[in-house]
């Protein structure tokens, strides 16, 4: 099969978007940014047994690697108009690209966004490499920096949940007999193909000073935004929104406690608000904590003692990291 046979077969849905002017057969694809919005863009590259465990289903590898992209758009409040999409392979698989595909196009006809255009190249690790493009209100982007002391802080959904299913994936042995199946497919879900929270992001841009999407884990992206805002923060461990399946987890495994502060690939909306705007949010989000003017971060038990602070986060280039 040559490039443009595969790209043929596996890659040349039609668009539905009248963003799109033009994908698929030119040079470039062309795209209409509304009027009065700035373009975002963002990239992510994966590779195979770094970013995701090489006997991941090609569908959810084709499903992630667009919801992580489409994440960083939510995360600044953005709509999505076009994603590119570049994958180097060992070799073609048909049963693989057919899967890869339609996990990939699942996810981006549930939100209307079109793939207009990519490369794919033979190589000997299996990666790949997505950049979206979207569009916001240059008055309505959601920064890291907009923090302000007093603001409440709050989450998307729930957090931990990937990271649990990660541990579930590489370790079953230590996956909790507590645990139902359902519970352990949840979390298995949760890491494999995770919501993007666009329609909460275009809300949030309307009123929230600060946002990011946790993927690094909670710790270390709020981190970012007290960093990039110059605040502190306080938070309160027992606050922090999780699933029944990490509640069961944790209650079989208390020292497993910290693990959804500090597991990243969730890809919920971390964000900062003023206490009045809260009412206006109208979908499930979870005060956590509140900016402070002193400096750091500190996290309270449930007797309101500072929790001692774990090895924050995931490091892509720190010695001993899991795959994610
Ligand atoms: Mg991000």
């Amino acid at each position: 099969m040559t490039e443009f046979e595969l790209i043929a077969r596996y890659f040349s849905r039609p668009c539905p978007d009248d963003a799109v002017l033009l994908a698929g057969g030119d040079d470039c694809a062309v795209l209409r940014v509304p009027t009065g919005e700035a373009l975002l863009v963002s990239t992510d590259v994966l590779v195979s047994d770094r970013h995701f465990p090489a006997n991941t289903a090609p569908f959810d590898v084709g499903y992630k690697a667009l919801a992580v992209n489409l994440s960083d758009l939510a995360a600044m409040g953005a709509k999505p108009l076009g994603v590119t999409l570049g994958l180097a392979l060992p070799d073609i698989q048909p049963e693989w690209l057919n899967e890869f595909a339609r996990g990939f196009y699942s996810l981006a006809a549930a939100h209307r966004v079109c793939l207009v255009g990519g490369d794919t190249v033979k190589s000997p690790v299996l990666s790949l490499s997505v950049t979206v493009l979207g569009s916001a209100l240059p008055t309505q982007i959601l920064k890291r920096s907009g923090a302000v002391v007093g603001d409440l802080i709050a989450v998307t959904g729930t957090v931990g949940d990937a990271g649990f299913g990660l541990r579930a994936v590489l370790s079953p042995k230590t996956i909790p007999t507590a645990l139902a199946r359902h519970e352990i497919t949840y979390l298995h879900d949760r890491l494999n193909r995770p919501t993007p929270r666009l329609a909460e992001g275009q809300k949030l841009a309307q009123f929230a000073h600060a946002a990011l999407d946790v993927s690094d884990g909670l710790l270390q992206d709020l981190t970012h935004i007290l960093t990039a805002s110059g605040v502190g923060a306080e938070i309160s461990l027992i606050d922090v929104p999780l699933s029944p399946a990490a509640q069961t987890w944790i209650t079989a495994e208390p020292r497993a406690a910290l693990l959804p502060l500090s597991a990243g690939d969730d890809y919920e909306l971390l964000f900062t608000v003023r206490a009045e705007d809260w009412p206006r949010i109208d979908f499930k989000a979870t005060v956590i904590g509140r900016i402070s003017a002193e400096p750091g971060l500190r996290v309270r038990d449930a007797q309101g003692h500072i929790v001692p602070m774990p090895a924050q986060g995931f490091d892509h280039f720190a010695a001993q990291t899991p795959p994610r």
